[in-house]
């Protein structure tokens, strides 16, 4: 393990990649990344983190934010319980660590939304604290490198996984080397075809030796993620447009959207949003044209949304499974913090509009 340390912590030196999070030693920013990243690719959360950072600079800033700047400026990057759990943990921070980002891995996995490996990653990048973290680049690098062929969900493999990082994190530069080892998975020991070649840990990896490091590590088939059909409206009273928001937990907690919802088995499009709309907003619905279908996967669902513009509607509002509605301006609905499927129908609207020579979208 002493040579294995050393020959990462050698690598990462000379092949680390100049990320924003790798300029600081802020425990919040660092806290901030390693939550947005778990998901998510480098490049997609670089912007994002620069911008939330802009916005939100520190502790006391998010935990004093509203809710809808917050998941404003998460929108687009998914898994908004992050959003949500960030700013609750901002919050408990301030109430009962004086503001400051505790430098302890078990303080830290007290907080909303810090599990093992944030807590790790924050405890050893930003306080040098000898903390593991294994992470799926990690995962994949140690079971390799240790020759791991059992299925790396099982408990007990976790726990070795988890048992050789510790190993690893009991030396010099605690932070450098978690890092080295996430980095190694990203650059190096790719899930498909690993650069074994280019390796700093080859003479001592045991799936390289064997030659079938791309097979490793072994997982579990995902099952096949559930087709969901949905239906949404863009329904305008007064010149105004409806808009919902979910409730704050669950999927899509806290965002806005069209309403409508989930169509039940072999359910009419049309028939399936009229329905939704008296039962989850009150309202009744007479006439609806069909606009087309947005498509998006969720991590278990792939949903399909068909999307219909609504005669101007009867009845009052009353919610069930939305906790709060707003009559808008059209154009305004983008600028509500709203996921990614809300976005690809507000832009199917407006093109269909566009095509139409229609301004009702
Ligand atoms: Fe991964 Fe190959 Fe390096 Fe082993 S030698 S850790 S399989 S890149």
């Amino acid at each position: 393990m002493k040579q294995v340390r050393r020959a990462l912590l050698k690598w990462y030196r000379a092949n680390r990649r100049d990320l924003p999070w790798r300029q600081t030693r802020d425990p919040y920013a660092i806290w901030v990344s390693e939550t947005m990243l778990q998901q998510t690719r480098v490049e997609t959360v670089v912007p994002y983190y620069e911008r939330f950072l802009e916005r939100f600079p520190d502790v006391q800033a998010l935990a004093s934010a509203d809710m809808d700047d917050v998941l404003g400026a998460w929108a687009g990057l998914g898994y908004y319980s992050r959003a949500r759990n960030l700013k609750a943990a901002a919050r408990e921070i301030t109430d009962t660590h004086g503001g400051r980002v505790p430098d302890d891995a078990e303080d830290l996995r007290a907080l909303p939304g810090i599990g093992r490996y944030t807590a790790g990653a924050v405890a050893s990048i930003a306080f040098d604290r000898p903390e593991p973290v294994v992470d799926g680049n990690v995962a994949r690098v140690l079971s390799r490198l240790l020759g791991i062929r059992e299925d790396i969900k099982r408990p007990q493999v976790n726990k070795r996984l988890w048992e050789a990082a510790a190993t690893l994190a009991r030396g010099p530069h605690p932070g450098n080397l978690n890092q080295a080892l996430m980095e190694l998975g990203a650059l190096v020991c790719t899930p498909a075809e690993p650069r074994c070649l280019a390796c700093p840990l080859a003479v001592h990896c045991d799936a390289h030796r064997r030659g079938d490091a791309a097979s490793l590590p072994k997982k579990q088939r995902k099952p096949a993620a559930r087709r969901v059909e949905a239906a949404a409206g863009w329904v305008l009273r007064r010149g105004k447009v409806l808009a919902v928001r979910r409730p704050p937990t669950g999927l899509l907690g806290g965002l806005w959207e069209l309403p409508g919802g989930d169509l039940e088995q072999r359910e009419d499009p049309a028939a399936g949003l009229v329905r939704n709309l008296r039962e989850r907003v009150g309202l009744s619905v007479a006439r609806t044209d069909y606009a087309g279908a947005v498509e998006h996967l969720f991590s278990h669902r792939r949903l399909r949304l068909h999307l219909f513009r609504c005669d101007p509607p009867r009845g009052r509002t009353r919610l069930d499974g939305f906790d709060a509605h707003r009559w808008l301006a059209p154009g305004s609905l983008c600028e509500l913090p709203h996921g990614a499927v809300t976005r690809k129908a507000l832009a199917l609207l407006a093109g269909t509009a566009a095509s139409a020579g229609s301004d009702r979208a």
